[in-house]
Parts: C-alpha cells; structure tokens; sequence
C-alpha cells in the first residue's frame, strides 16, 4: 500500500469503517508499532492497559478526548463483585453463581449465560488485583444494598465518583514504563488484513501530528457504545433517541460499527441503562439513595406513579411518561444526611436543586402541585411506611415515615449508556457471525455486548456497566498482553 496523504485519507474514512490492506503488512510505512493497541482511555482501556503491562506487553492507548475518563469519570465508581475478602471481613456470605444469577435473573436470561459466570467469577480477582497490585482500594458499601442484587456486594472508592478512579488508574498507569497514552488522539478505522480478515492496527489522527498508522499485534476497542449517536439511538434505542444523554460525549459507537464491518456479531442491541432521578434542568445526578434510603417520587399532579424501587434504570421510562417528562422526587432530613456523602448529591446541593420545606403543602405549592392530591399522597405514603397499610404501587422497601423538613428536587430520566455491542468470547475476543474470531481484535466495557438483557431499561442490574467495562478489561488485556508476546 502507498502511504495516502492526510486529505484523502481523512476523506475516505468519512466513508469507510475499514483501511483494507492488500500488500505485505511488513511492507507499509507504520508510524508507531506495539505490542497491543488500545482504543479509548475510560475504565475499560485503563485497566486493559495496566493488564497488558504487567504481563510485559508494550502498550500504546489512544484517546479521543484530552483527558482520559469518558463515562467512567461519570459514574459513582460502583464496582459489583462477589466472594471478596471486603465481603468476608464485613460477614457477607456471597458467591460467583449467586451473583451470575442475580444477573441473569434481572436480565431474564438476556445474556450469554457462561459469559455472565466467568465474569461473574473474574470479578473478585479484579477488586483484589486492584488493591494487591495496583494500589486503588475499593470498599464494600454496606449502607444500603441496591435493588436486584442478593448480597451486599457493591465496590466501591471512599468518594464515590469516578474521576477520582480514573485518576488513581492514570497514576498507576504512570508507574508502568510500556503504557505510553496519547490524548487528543481519536482513532478512525481499523486496519485489517484484506486477505485474511486480521486486525493489524488502526488509523488515528492525532492532534498537532496527523494521521498515524499504528500497527499493533493485538487491538483493543474499549470506546464504549453509541448513547451519543442519535442515528444509531433511532436504529436501535428509538425510545430513548430525544432523551437527555447524561454520558460522555464521545461515545459515538464507532467501535460497534467497525466490527460490524468485519462481520463481527451484534448483541442485545436495543438494552441500555438509564436513570430517572437526575435534577431537572440541573442535569446533575440527585442519585438513587434518596429512594433506597426512604424517599418517594410524585407528578405534576401530586401522585406516585409507580413503586419508585422496583430500579433507578427502568424508573426513567416512568418519570419520562408522566407532564412534562418530569417528577418531583420528596425526602426528610434522615435521606439527606445518608446520600451526603455522594459527590454528585453535593453538587445538586450547590447548583441549588434542593429546596427544604417545613410542610408538605409547601413543597407541593413550591413545584405548582396541587395541595390538596400532594397532601394525600404524603399520607398514604407515611401509612405504608409505617406499615399500617399495604402501598397501593406494590412498595416494600420503605426505612420507616419521612419526617420535617422535607425535601423536594425536580428530577427527569435520562439516558446514561447503552449495553448493547460486538458479540465476544471468555477472552473478550470479537466473535463473527458464525462463531469464529476476528483475529488480533478484542472488545469489552460499552462496545462488547453486555449483561442486561435483549433490549429495554429494566434488564440493568446496578453496576452492570463497570462490571463489562473493568472485569472485561482486565481479562482483554491480559489475554491480548499473551498472543501478543506469544508472536514476538
Ligand atoms: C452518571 C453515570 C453514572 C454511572 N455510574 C455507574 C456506577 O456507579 N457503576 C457502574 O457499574 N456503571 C455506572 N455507569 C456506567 C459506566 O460509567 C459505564 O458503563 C462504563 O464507565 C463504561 O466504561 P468504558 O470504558 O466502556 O467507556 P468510557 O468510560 O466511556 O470510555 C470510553 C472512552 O473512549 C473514548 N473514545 C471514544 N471514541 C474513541 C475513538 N474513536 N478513539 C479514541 N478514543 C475514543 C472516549 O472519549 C472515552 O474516554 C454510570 C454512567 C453514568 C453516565
């Protein structure tokens, strides 16, 4: 192949989701050669990275943006993982199946079901690799347990959010000699080998530089899926094609689209995680644990709609349903305090999404409710909750009647990533169609398929997201680090 000029090659690539090579790959003017190439700098590259590494591979990681995090600089850093020595110290019986089950129970069997045991089964090994060999310490988070899951098997940093993660992943990453990053750096297309359908690199444009050939033995896509991508939301997600997009930017789905390309298979498409409590028009995340700690949710006309519980994901759907797209999300004094230490409740403190009332009628009066229709669904709710009556919306999980000052935050659902994604074997291998691996090419976290069922909201079990971005992560690294230095 004749090396193209910037111009035409940046014009082709608009076009073409593939660079196919015809010549002798050794005969192509590479600007950078690695070991393992790695596509997209949130939590699943980072910790693909310092996996590979350690095995001794050389690894060169590119990122669109000009700081790693992505999505996973979003979240609350919640890590779910069985059979942990966080878990026994704290007396928590748990296990791989019991976890798997969980999964596979929320999801109603929408996921690969030895897929969802492996990493199932992988997931303590990553919580304590990150402790023992990274130094980043995840906790158990024992305050209170999210719907779905069995055990108290949530993970996670002191703050809560993960920024402060992906800073100590960067750090650790600094310590490694073989990771070399490059920011402002979005890859275009893969490279593939016209004859034999194998992987060989990608090409990048990297800022103040140009476009780049980056040959790699192995390749890595952890871009994540396709919530910023309105086109492909109406192909697949087009219940949630207008809704507001809590996540990163970036995540166009380019990923998806070039194993697509390559005849990689497409899974559960249609699923993905949303959330309807994010303060409304704040666009900051109010978080779940006003509810699980004992809160409720009304609409415009002063009445709950649904048993707020049943999951933050699905509950979107519900809170998009109702006037306006809006609910008004009521809690006490006691909530407050316990949701305090999230980062993300702070910031809803400070862009002033909380207002405090002495009484409910106030509240309703405050957010142009009716009185009288808030006043009696209070009621109702603090009779349920205290046990003295069963809820007319099925809820059993109360932690006791809600007592003033009372809260009232204006919430929305939104869309925050999709799980839908290439098809991928216990080695996080891209699979095609008929079962055969793509060669040299690897996926986990938002672009591989994920653990939440065929399609809709309701499939996402809490932390489902970071279990395929870091338990996924690790496991390519590591298995793309060995058939790398295996061809060396
Ligand atoms: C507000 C919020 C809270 C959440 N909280 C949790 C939680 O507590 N627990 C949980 O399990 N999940 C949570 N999630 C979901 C979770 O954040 C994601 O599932 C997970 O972070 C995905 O990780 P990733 O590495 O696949 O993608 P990302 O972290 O999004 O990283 C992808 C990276 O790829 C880069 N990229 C994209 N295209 C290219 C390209 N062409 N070339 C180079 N780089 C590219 C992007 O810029 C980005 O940095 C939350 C999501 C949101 C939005």
């Amino acid at each position: 192949m004749e090396k193209k000029d910037n111009e035409s090659m940046s014009r082709e690539h608009e076009r073409e989701p593939l660079l196919l090579l015809t010549g002798e790959p050794e005969l192509i003017p590479w600007d950078v050669e690695t070991d393992v190439l790695i596509i997209g700098g949130g939590g699943c590259g980072l910790i693909a990275a310092l996996a590979a590494a350690e095995k001794g591979a050389r690894v060169f990681l590119v990122e669109k943006e000009k700081a790693a995090g992505g999505n996973t600089s979003l979240s609350q850093a919640m890590v779910p993982a069985a059979g942990t020595s966080f878990q026994r110290e704290a007396g928590i019986e748990d296990s791989r199946d019991l976890m798997a089950e969980d999964i596979l129970k929320k999801n109603r069997q929408g996921s690969d079901p030895e897929l969802t045991h492996h990493v199932a089964a992988e997931s303590s090994r990553l919580v304590e690799w990150l402790d023992r060999n990274m130094g980043i310490r995840l906790e158990l988070v024992t305050d209170f347990i999210y719907p779905g899951h069995s055990r108290l098997r949530i993970h996670a940093n002191k703050t809560r959010k993960g920024a402060h993660l992906v800073n100590d992943l960067l750090q650790a990453a600094t310590r490694r000699d073989p990771i070399d990053i490059a920011y402002k750096a979005p890859a275009k297309r893969l490279v593939v080998d016209q004859k034999t359908g194998a992987v060989l690199g990608a090409e990048v444009e990297i800022e103040g530089v140009g476009r780049n050939l980056a040959k790699a033995r192995e390749t890595i896509l952890a871009l994540n899926g396709f919530g910023a991508n309105r086109e492909m939301l109406a192909k697949y997600i087009p219940e949630m094609k207008d809704a507001y997009y809590f996540g990163h930017e970036g995540n166009i789905g380019e990923g998806i689209l070039w194993g697509e390309a390559l005849g990689a298979e497409l899974e559960n498409m249609g699923a993905y995680q949303a959330h309807g409590s994010v303060a409304h028009p704040h666009g900051t995340l109010l978080t779940f644990a006003t509810i699980s700690f004992g809160g409720y949710h009304v609409n415009l006309q002063g009445k709950r709609f649904v048993n707020e519980y049943h999951g933050y994901s699905e509950h979107a759907l519900d809170v998009l349903a109702q006037e306006q797209g809006v609910a008004i999300s009521v809690f006490d004094e006691r909530c407050y305090q316990a949701v305090l230490g999230f980062e993300d409740f702070q910031q809803c403190i400070r862009m002033g999404a909380l207002k405090k009332f002495d009484h409910i009628r106030e509240l309703a009066r405050a957010f142009r409710v009716p009185e009288e229709a808030m006043e009696k669904t209070h009621e109702s709710f603090q009779k349920a909750a205290l046990g003295e009556s069963m809820d007319p919306l099925g809820r059993k999980d109360f932690n006791g009647p809600l007592t003033s000052p009372l809260y009232g935050v204006k919430v929305t659902g939104a869309l925050f990533h999709t799980q839908g994604g290439l098809k991928i074997n216990q080695q996080a291998q891209v699979l095609r169609k008929d079962g055969s691996v793509v060669p040299n090419l690897y996926a986990g976290g938002g672009t591989a398929s994920g653990f939440s069922g065929k399609a809709g909201p309701a499939g996402y079990l809490s932390a489902n997201g970071l279990l395929a971005a870091l338990v996924l992560g690790k496991i390519a690294g590591e298995k793309a680090a060995e058939a790398a230095l295996a061809q060396r």
